[in-house]
């Protein structure tokens, strides 16, 4: 017999989780695979707040509990995260399927995840003490650990609109069509005008944890398109340098090679 709460507000829920040793449970789709002996689940799929899309003018917010098909279905949901989530898995999974548990689980493989990186997307957790906002990239530390207290829930993650806005990339590659966890893939928003960049972000999976190397991307930045284009060989190598691959189920040289490749594809679409 499964353990479990099932609260129908936020306030409820983040009052169990301030009292109780619980495991928030959103689609399931990640934890039902693990099959925790004598766990206790605080159950969010009734929580009517954590499944709005809205835009508050500045942001795009998506609960914690909004699935990956009601976000395709959303005219909110900008291209490159739609795009990004309609990669994942297959229809059933993507049903059930939550940002919350997507950020919450902690792989580095994570898309919709890669598309949050890309777009300077933040994080809002509630407590029983109140609330804190913090940039993915404090979110996410490594493979497997994120910045969330025990007594925390993720709420939301918001999307800042001048960044959903912008013309996007993005390529996963994985194993097969459907179904297909990343090996390597490359999200990234960029700003070109008057022939010059004025703005680029660039994110991969492959290595293991998600990092954005602002300081690589500001070396881009007023340069000409032109420019990058005829050295798009030396810039992608900028950022490949930096990078550290993991081996998996392909070697580390295959996802610098293939990073590389999209790097290089990415700065040819400017
Ligand atoms: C066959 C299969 C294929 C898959 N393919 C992909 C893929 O291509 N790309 C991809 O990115 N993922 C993939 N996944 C992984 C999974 O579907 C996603 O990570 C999904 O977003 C998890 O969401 P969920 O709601 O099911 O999470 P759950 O399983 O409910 O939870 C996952 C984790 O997040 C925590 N959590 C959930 N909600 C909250 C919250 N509000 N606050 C705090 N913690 C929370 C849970 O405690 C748990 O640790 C796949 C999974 C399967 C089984």
């Amino acid at each position: 017999m499964v353990n479990g709460y099932k609260p129908v507000s936020l306030q409820e829920a983040i009052e169990i989780r301030a009292a109780e040793k619980v495991i928030p449970y959103a689609g399931g789709t990640d934890l039902m695979v693990q099959n925790k002996k004598d766990a206790v689940y605080l159950f969010l799929n009734d929580i009517e707040e954590l499944k709005q899309i809205t835009d508050d003018g500045e942001y795009i917010r998506i609960g914690a509990a909004v699935t990956f098909t009601q976000a395709l279905d959303s005219d909110l949901v900008p291209p490159l995260m739609k795009e990004a989530v309609s990669k994942i898995a297959a229809p059933a999974i993507r049903n059930a399927g939550t940002f919350g548990g997507n950020i919450g689980n902690g792989s580095d493989k994570a898309d919709s995840v890669l598309a949050g990186f890309a777009l300077d997307g933040r994080v809002r957790l509630v407590s029983a003490q109140g609330e804190r906002v913090i940039p993915f990239d404090d979110f996410c530390i490594r493979r497997g650990v994120t910045d969330i207290k025990d007594d925390e829930l993720i709420a939301e993650i918001l999307l800042p609109k001048e960044k959903c806005a912008l013309p996007y990339y993005y390529q996963k590659v994985g194993g097969r069509n459907a179904l297909a966890i990343s090996r390597v893939a490359l999200a990234g928003v960029y700003d070109v005008k008057d022939g010059a960049v004025r703005y680029l972000s660039l994110t991969v999976i492959g290595e293991g944890k998600f990092t954005r190397y602002r300081d690589v991307e500001a070396e881009l930045i007023g340069k000409s398109v032109a420019e990058i284009k005829a050295n798009a060989d030396e810039y992608a190598k900028l950022f490949t340098d930096r990078m550290t691959f993991t081996r998996g189920r392909v070697s580390a040289e295959y996802r610098r090679t293939v990073v590389g490749n999209l790097i290089r594809d990415y700065l040819m679409t400017l």
